[in-house]
């Protein structure tokens, strides 16, 4: 007689779903790239649509399965963003949020928005502020682990 099928054991605890939103051109999907392979390309990377990558990463002993997706800026998909934007703003507590201004390897002068002024939205929103550079990896593993933990904290919440 054969034996019933092993059950199949999950390979995380926790899977968290990730979506980067923002203008065309603002590191996106380098941010995601050196988050996800530890590489980084001076060139645009060409997002269709919208795209995804894992990485599984540990906190306090557990094992999150972070499904990131990356949504392409352009013109003609920018109705897909705005309302994805639109849709975040009004979400209330079910949705966790943080604000990055990326390319922070730049000259301030020549960078399109200023710390203070990201720092300003961010506190009007009420949510975490992190400046990042894709090219030099500051603060990428910082961005994703500190989104990861408060989204597994509320998980753990929900489960108490
Ligand atoms: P996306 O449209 O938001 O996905 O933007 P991309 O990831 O394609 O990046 C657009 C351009 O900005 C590319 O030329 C990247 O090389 C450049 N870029 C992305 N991140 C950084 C960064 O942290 N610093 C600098 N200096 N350039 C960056």
């Amino acid at each position: 007689m054969a034996a019933p099928p092993a059950r199949a054991r999950a390979d995380y605890d926790y899977l968290i779903k990730l979506l980067l939103i923002g203008d065309s051109g603002v590191g996106k999907s380098c941010l995601l790239l050196r988050f996800s392979d530890g590489s980084f390309t001076t060139s645009f990377i060409t997002t269709i649509g919208i795209d995804f990558k894992i990485r599984t990463i540990e906190l306090d002993g557990k094992r999150i399965k972070l499904q990131i997706w990356d949504t392409a800026g352009q013109e003609r998909f920018r109705t897909i963003t705005t309302g994805l934007f639109l849709a975040l703003k009004h979400a209330s507590d079910n949705v966790n949020k943080i604000l990055v201004g990326n390319k922070a390897d730049m000259d301030e002068s020549k960078r399109a928005v200023p710390t203070s002024k990201g720092q300003a939205l961010a506190d009007e929103y009420g949510i975490k502020f992190f400046e990042t550079s894709a090219k030099t990896n500051l603060n990428v593993e910082e961005v994703f682990f500190s989104i990861a933990r408060d989204i597994k904290q509320r998980l753990a919440d929900i489960d108490s």
